[in-house]
C-alpha cells in the first residue's frame, strides 16, 4: 500500500480501528476507551503492531516523526471520539500517542547529525533529573478591552497573537496564566551504560525533554530504553548574536524503565552448559576462587570473600514489605602496594554491573547523590552507589570521601536507598548496591599493635555496616618475596598468566550473572551451624564488653547464601555455612580482637570501644568517684592524674591525657573552676 496515495491520518485511523492482535482482539479501540476510565491522556502503541500492519507507515514515524505523529494524534482523536466522545472533547489538545518497543536501538555513541529530527530509540542510564516545571501549551491572551485570544504553543519561545481576535488591538496583549493550559515538563540526562563504554572513553550523554504524563517516569539511576526525536538546540548566545553551534537533545516520546533483574548479560544455551559443568566439578568453589584476579598472587581469603560479594545473597522481602538486604559489603584495609586497588578494579570489571570510583569523587554527585543548580533549575544527580544499583560499587580511598557521602552511605549500606532533600527536591533513590571499599592506614603502614579504629579515620557506625573487613599487611619474608617477585616478573615476561585461570574472565562474568538468578534457602543443618557459631561468639565476650549483634548473624546468612548461589544450588548446605563461618572467623581473629586485652570477638573494636579501652574508662570513673567522696566535691585535676598513674592501668602520661580529654569531650566531667572538675550528674 503506497502511502502517498492515501492520507496518513486515514491510514493511522484504519490501523487503530482494524488492527487485531494474535488472539484476534481489537487492541486499540479498547485501549483508547480505557483512557477515559483511567483519566490518562496518552495511548501507548506497540511499534511492532504498526510494522505488521504496514511497514511504510511504521517507517514514516521514524523518518518524518513531526508530520506523522501529528497525523497519528488526529487519528487517535477520531477513534477516541467514537469510543468516548465526551472525554475526547475534554482532552482534545493534550491527547498523545506514545510509541513503545522500537526494536532497532541506536547506540547512544553513534547518534549524530544524521539523526536530527528523526525518531530513534536508545538505551542508557538516567543520571540526572530536574524538578518539574510547567510548560505553556495553550496561551490565553487578554487585550486591554478584556477580550480573549488563544494561541497554541510549540517551539522554544512563547508565541503571542499578532492582534486581538475581537477588537483588532495589536498591543497590550497580556498572558493570563489562569486561563492558559500548562503541562509538566522535565529535563533528564541520559548517559551511556557503563558496560557499553569503550575503555578509556568519556561516557556520552544527552539531555532529554520529557513532558506530560511521562515526567517522573524514570529516576536517576534507572536504566531505560526511550524513544524520541533528536533535536538541535541552539547553544549559548554570544552577546546579541546567536551562536552557530547547536547542542543535540532528545524530545522523548516514551520512556521504558528496563527490567531491574540483575545479570542481563545474554547467555547462550552452550554457555549455560559450560557454566553448569563448572559447578559440577568437585573443586568447583576452589576453581572459582582461583579464577579471581589471577594476576594477583595469594590473598585467597580476600578473593573468596569478593567472589561471595559478587554473587551476593538473595534479597528477602518480608510479608510486611520490609526488605532484608542481600548485598554483601566488604572493606579492605592495608599497607600500600598490596594490590587492594588492583582487586577492586578486577571486581568492578567482572561484576555483571560494576562501577569503580575513588572516595574523593570526581563528579558533583560524588558517591551518593546531589542537588545541583543549572540554568535556574534544580537537578537531582545520582552518584556512584545509585548508578550501580543492583550491582557492585568498588570504592577506593574510602577514607577520603566527602562528609555528605558519609552520611548518605550510612543509610545506603543498611537500607539500600539514598535519600536527598535539598533545593525543593526530596527524593529517595534505590541503591541496592554491594560496596567493596578499600583504604590505606593513616600512618602509611598498618600498626598491628593498635586497633582498627586507631589505624584508619572512618566514622564508627560505617564500620559496623561491613559484613567482612580484611587487614592486608605487607610483612616481608624472604620466601614470599621471592615468590611474588617471580610471579610479577613472569607475568610481565610472558605478557600473560603463568597458569591459566580455571575459568576465563568472560565466562566468569557470565557465571556470576547466571548465579545471581538463584535464591537458595537455608537447610536445617546450615541453620544449626550458623546458630551455634553465633551463640559461641556472644558467649566469648565478658560482662561489660560489646559482643556480636544480630547483624553478625545476618552477615553469616548472606555469606552462606552467596556461596550456595555460586555452587548453583538452591539450598544452603552445611558446607556453605562452614565456609561463611571460616571467613567470619578470620575477621574475628584479625580485626575483632582487642590488641590490648586480646579479647576475641570484641565487636567494641569497631565502635572504638574495645575491651581495653572500656576497662580503662571504668577504672578512671571509679577513681574519680572515690576522690569526690560522698559529698561530691570537685576533684583537683593534678590529684586525679596522680591517682590514674598509680592505678597501673595506663602505659604512660600520654594515655592518661588522652583519657582525660575523652572524659571532657564526651561531657562526662567538666571544669568547675580552674583546675577542679566535677562529674556530670545523670
Ligand atoms: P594498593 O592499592 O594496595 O596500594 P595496588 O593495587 O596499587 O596497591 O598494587 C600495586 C602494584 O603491585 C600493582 O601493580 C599490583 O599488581 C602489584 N602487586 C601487589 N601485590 C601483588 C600480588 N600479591 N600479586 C601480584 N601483584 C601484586
Ligand atoms: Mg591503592
Amino acid at each position: 500500500m503506497a502511502i502517498i496515495t492515501r492520507k496518513l491520518s486515514e491510514l493511522f485511523e484504519e490501523f487503530l480501528r482494524t488492527y487485531q492482535d494474535k488472539s484476534g482482539e481489537y487492541k486499540y479501540p479498547e485501549r483508547l476507551a480505557q483512557l477515559a476510565a483511567t483519566g490518562s491522556k496518552s495511548v501507548i502503541v506497540d511499534y511492532e503492531d504498526i510494522i505488521q500492519f504496514n511497514t511504510d507507515l511504521g517507517e514514516s514515524l521514524l523518518s518524518r516523526p513531526d508530520d506523522s505523529m501529528k497525523e497519528f494524534r488526529t487519528a487517535a482523536f477520531e477513534v477516541l471520539s467514537t469510543e468516548a466522545a465526551s472525554y475526547a472533547g475534554q482532552i482534545r489538545n493534550s491527547l498523545n500517542v506514545r510509541l513503545r518497543g522500537i526494536t532497532d536501538l541506536i547506540p547512544l555513541r553513534s547518534v549524530d547529525t544524521s539523526h536530527l529530527d528523526k525518531m530513534i530509540a536508545v538505551a542508557g542510564m538516567i543520571v540526572r533529573s530536574s524538578e518539574l516545571r510547567p510548560l505553556l501549551m495553550d496561551g490565553a491572551f487578554v487585550c486591554s478591552n478584556g477580550h480573549l485570544t488563544r494561541v497554541m504553543q510549540d517551539g522554544v519561545a512563547i508565541r503571542r497573537p499578532l492582534k486581538c481576535e475581537s477588537c483588532e488591538e495589536t498591543r497590550n496583549l497580556e498572558l493570563d496564566e489562569k486561563r492558559s493550559v500548562f503541562i509538566d515538563s522535565q529535563v533528564l540526562r541520559m548517559q551511556e551504560l557503563p558496560e557499553e563504554l569503550p575503555p578509556g572513553q568519556l561516557p556520552r550523554f544527552f539531555d532529554v525533554d520529557a513532558t506530560g504524563d511521562i515526567v517522573n517516569a524514570a529516576r536517576p539511576g534507572d536504566r531505560v530504553v526511550l524513544s524520541g526525536v533528536v533535536r538541535a538546540e541552539q547553544d549559548l548566545t554570544i552577546g546579541q548574536a546567536r551562536s552557530r553551534v547547536f547542542r543535540s537533545k532528545i524530545d522523548s516520546n516514551y520512556i521504558q524503565v528496563s527490567g531491574k533483574e540483575p545479570g542481563q548479560i545474554p547467555i547462550t544455551k552452550e554457555e549455560e552448559n559450560l557454566i553448569k559443568n563448572i559447578a559440577k566439578h568437585q573443586d568447583a568453589f576452589k576453581r572459582l576462587v582461583k579464577s579471581m584476579a589471577p594476576a594477583i598472587l595469594g590473598l585467597e581469603s580476600v578473593k573468596e570473600a569478593i567472589l561471595l560479594l559478587l554473587a551476593g545473597g538473595p534479597q528477602t522481602v518480608l510479608p510486611d514489605g520490609t526488605r532484608l538486604r542481600g548485598d554483601i559489603n566488604i572493606f579492605l584495609v592495608g599497607d600500600p602496594g598490596v594490590a587492594k586497588s588492583e582487586m577492586l578494579k578486577f571486581a568492578s570489571q567482572v561484576a555483571p554491573r560494576g562501577m569503580f570510583a575513588s572516595g574523593k569523587g570526581s563528579t558533583a554527585a560524588g558517591l551518593s547523590a546531589a542537588v545541583i543548580r543549572e540554568k535556574n533549575t534544580f537537578m537531582l544527580e545520582a552518584g556512584v552507589v545509585v548508578l550501580a544499583d543492583q550491582g557492585v560499587a568498588c570504592i577506593d580511598e574510602f577514607d577520603k570521601m566527602k562528609d555528605e557521602d558519609r552520611s548518605a552511605l550510612h543509610e545506603q549500606m543498611e537500607q539500600q536507598t539514598v535519600t536527598i532533600a535539598k533545593g525543593g527536591i526530596y527524593a529517595t533513590l534505590n541503591a541496592r548496591t554491594a560496596i567493596l571499599a578499600a583504604a590505606n592506614p593513616i600512618l602509611g603502614k598498618y600498626d598491628p599493635y593498635k586497633n582498627l579504629t586507631e589505624n584508619i579515620t572512618l566514622p564508627i557506625p560505617l564500620l559496623t555496616r561491613f559484613d567482612l573487613i580484611f587487614i592486608i599487611r605487607d610483612t616481608p619474608t624472604a620466601a614470599q618475596d621471592d615468590r611474588l617477585a617471580t610471579h610479577i616478573l613472569d607475568v610481565h615476561r610472558k605478557k600473560g598468566y603463568t597458569d591459566l585461570p580455571p575459568v576465563q574472565f568472560d565466562l566468569l562474568k557470565k557465571y556470576l550473572a547466571y548465579s545471581k538468578k538463584i535464591s537458595p534457602v537455608l537447610t536445617m543443618e546450615a541453620q544449626t551451624r550458623l546458630k551455634e557459631y553465633y551463640l559461641d561468639l556472644r558467649k566469648s565476650v565478658k560482662e561489660g564488653q560489646i559482643g556480636a549483634t544480630p547483624r553478625t548473624l545476618e552477615s553469616l546468612i548472606r555469606l552462606a547464601s552467596a556461596r550456595a548461589r555460586l555452587m548453583l544450588r538452591d539450598q544452603v548446605t552445611e558446607e556453605d555455612a562452614l565456609g561463611a563461618i571460616s571467613l567470619m572467623n578470620k575477621m574475628v581473629e584479625d580485626v575483632l580482637t582487642d590488641t590490648e586485652t586480646k579479647t576475641k570477638g570484641d565487636f567494641g573494636v569497631l565502635l572504638g570501644q574495645p575491651a581495653g579501652e572500656r576497662g580503662k574508662l571504668s577504672t578512671s570513673m571509679e577513681i574519680f568517684r572515690t576522690l569526690e567522696g560522698a559529698e561530691k566535691k570537685p576533684v583537683e585535676m593534678k590529684i586525679f592524674k596522680e591517682e590514674l598513674n598509680k592505678s597501673g592501668r595506663f602505659k604512660n602520661d600520654d594515655e592518661i591525657d588522652k583519657m582525660i580529654q575523652k572524659l571532657i569531650k564526651e561531657g562526662i566531667i567538666w571544669e568547675n573552676r580552674p583546675g577542679f572538675y566535677r562529674r556530670v550528674q545523670a
